[in-house]
């Protein structure tokens, strides 16, 4: 990750390539931050997407571009947020520009190198303590923030961690869903219903159900939301199978400690 930012005074920066931040402060009301998080999700970012890891509900939102790849730019009355997925390093990248001393977040975007090296890590993925499993998972395969088990006809793919907030209620949850069924493979995602739920380690969870394809089959999803408070992030993982899976198996993702 590369980015040219001013000589601003209080800096804080976190520089781990799969979930990192760089901040830049003036201290009197002017910064620039850039944060980033491996994301499988495909495709170019979703204004929903962008609004959700911003928090910026209410921001005017235009297309753009960063680096080649297609972004959403989101202004209000404190300055600007970019975000867009990189899909060649497979993160997604959040950069804001506020304060009167705050270069415009066009210009930033400019010195963006957001692929320039090749990522090693996969990121944030959660351990699955087998023991807690009540079924015989194996190991199926691991991509860039993901890793998925199997068990006859279901699959579960648990995803890196992300710094943004968890969707704040079911229906938040059940709008983000598809893009994370599309992250485990499955086309023509479809959300039916979500309800508050037990999450791993005794977080609370949303889970959101729904159908999708596999290779031309109709398949049944479940999908876990949950915050982790030690962590400091939101994990998605989710189950599917030629029935609709019991989200039990999921518990047995180990975010934390
Ligand atoms: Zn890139
Ligand atoms: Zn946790």
């Amino acid at each position: 990750m590369e980015i040219l930012l001013p000589a601003f005074a209080a800096k804080s920066e976190k520089d781990d390539a799969a979930s990192g931040f760089i901040e830049r402060a003036d201290g009197s009301g002017s910064r620039v931050a850039i944060s980033w998080d491996v994301d499988p999700r495909p495709g170019p970012v979703a204004e929903k997407v962008a609004r959700a890891a911003t928090g910026l509900a209410s921001a005017e939102a235009l297309r753009t571009q960063v680096a080649g790849h297609e972004a959403i730019l989101l202004r209000d009355m404190r300055g600007a947020t970019l975000v867009w997925r990189c899909e060649k390093s497979g993160r997604l990248f959040r950069l804001a520009s506020e304060g009167p001393r705050a270069p415009d977040v066009a210009r930033l975007a400019k010195t963006v190198h957001c692929h320039a090296d090749r990522l090693q890590t996969n990121g944030d993925v959660p351990a699955v303590a087998m023991a807690a499993l009540g079924a015989p998972f194996r190991f199926a395969n691991r991509g860039r923030g993901t890793i998925s088990w199997m068990n006859e006809d279901e699959v579960m793919t648990l995803f890196a961690g992300q710094a943004v907030p968890a969707p704040r209620d079911a229906d938040a949850a059940r709008l983000a869903a598809p893009e994370w069924i599309a992250a485990a493979g499955l086309t023509d995602a479809r959300a039916d219903g979500a309800e508050l739920a037990q999450g791993p380690q005794g977080h609370p969870a949303i889970a959101v159900h729904g159908g999708a394809s596999l290779d031309g089959h109709a398949v049944r999803w479940t999908l876990l939301f949950w915050r982790c408070l030690q962590r400091q992030k939101t994990f998605a993982a989710v189950i599917f199978g030629q029935k609709t899976p019991d989200a039990a198996p999921l518990l047995a993702a180990r975010c934390h400690g």
